[in-house]
């Protein structure tokens, strides 16, 4: 996510803060300091947020559990985001990786629960609210209980793509398919959090209505994104590789690849061993006009290409939908597609966006959600 930096690593999922999460920290300095100052309510915010990392660690560690990579966990000023490499499609997977979430907000508020009575019942009684607002131990403890409770509460929401929406998909999946299941999920979703926008809007709180509108459009967005898998998936890299494309000879230099690349549209070239055909890497044209640029004329392309160990492969009859997951995983916009052992060619984001265009047109493009 851009703007966002990298405070950390937990199980090797990397911690990322947006960097507009300042803004909520200042917010808790003003409104959760109390009498015990500034400090005091950027210790509550920064305690909140843990409880949400938390949640999130749930989510990733369910989802490793099943072999999906997690990309990184990002804080932002409306939550918590996780970013799976692929969202699991088997009811089953999803059911216990969207509930694994609110789960472990469950178990801490089962924790502080005691932590909470066992203090209060040493004091006078206070009333919950008062006690939440009350620097110190007991009301920290008791304000995240609450924070817990209502974190499980709201992620239960039935509204795809918060958790409980998520549940609901899982569960109508269990009778239909994935893409229909989707569906439903997402219209429910919808009239939820128009109607919780508009509850937020009557009654004056407009973070609620920001977050129900936000909901609203993540929600359709993965809606339109699952619908597009639908059609890459019956898609195969063979259909969609570029059958013309030219290759360049290992032994080339960068100045013959340029007048190559002159002549061509292509932007990657395969680069072959001229002997065994074996695929050694990709030279890419804003490469070797780089290298042009830094007057490497005579340098062989082997040099500055990428090598083929960095470039996933994949299979000349595997899906669209797989090969749009291996790019999303890898930092290469190019896949070496194998028969068998034999190399066939390269697989572009290019060539799946132009597949899709080609087989949804009227429709929108939609780019892969990150909720
Ligand atoms: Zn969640």
């Amino acid at each position: 996510m851009r703007w966002s930096i990298k405070v950390g690593q937990l199980f090797g999922i990397d911690l990322k803060v947006h960097l507009t999460f300042a803004l909520i920290l200042a917010w808790g300095a003003v409104n959760y300091g109390g009498s015990a100052g500034p400090l005091y309510g950027v210790i509550v915010v920064m305690a909140l947020f843990t409880l949400v990392v938390l949640h999130e660690l749930g989510h990733s560690l369910a989802a490793m559990w099943y072999g999906i990579p997690v990309k990184d966990i990002t804080l932002l000023p409306i939550g918590g985001v996780a970013r799976l490499e692929r969202m699991p499609e088997k009811p089953m997977q999803e059911l216990v990786i969207a509930l694994a979430g609110p789960a472990v907000n469950v178990v801490l508020a089962g924790i502080l629960l005691p932590v909470v009575l066992g203090i209060t019942a040493t004091q006078s009684t206070l009333s919950l609210m008062r006690l939440t607002t009350e620097p110190g131990i007991l009301g920290l403890s008791t304000f995240l209980l609450l924070a817990n409770i209502s974190l499980v509460v709201f992620n239960m929401i039935p509204a795809f793509p918060l958790d409980g929406g998520r549940v609901f998909r899982a569960l109508i999946g269990f009778f239909t398919n994935h893409q229909k299941a989707t569906q439903i999920a997402v219209n429910v979703g919808r009239v939820l959090s128009i109607g919780l926008g508009l509850f937020g809007i009557v009654t004056g709180q407009i973070f609620m209505a920001f977050i129900a509108f936000f909901i609203f459009i993540a929600g359709s967005q993965e809606g339109q994104a699952v619908a597009a898998r639908s059609i890459l998936r019956d898609i195969q890299a063979r259909q969609a590789m570029s059958a013309h494309n030219v290759a360049l000879s290992s032994d080339a230099t960068v100045g013959q690849a340029a007048s190559m690349m002159l002549r061509s549209p292509q932007p990657n070239f395969a680069v072959l061993d001229p002997i065994s055909g074996q695929f050694l890497g990709v030279a890419t044209s804003r490469g070797v006009s780089q290298a042009m640029q830094s007057g490497q004329w005579h340098t062989r392309i082997t040099e500055i290409m990428h090598h083929a160990g960095n470039i996933p492969k994949i299979a000349l009859t595997s899906s669209l939908d797989e090969a749009q997951d291996k790019l999303s995983g890898a930092s290469s916009q190019v896949l070496a597609v194998y028969d068998g052992l034999h190399f066939k060619g390269l697989l572009t984001t290019g060539d799946i966006y132009r597949t899709f265009q080609f087989l949804s047109q009227g429709r929108r493009p939609v780019q892969r959600p990150t909720m």
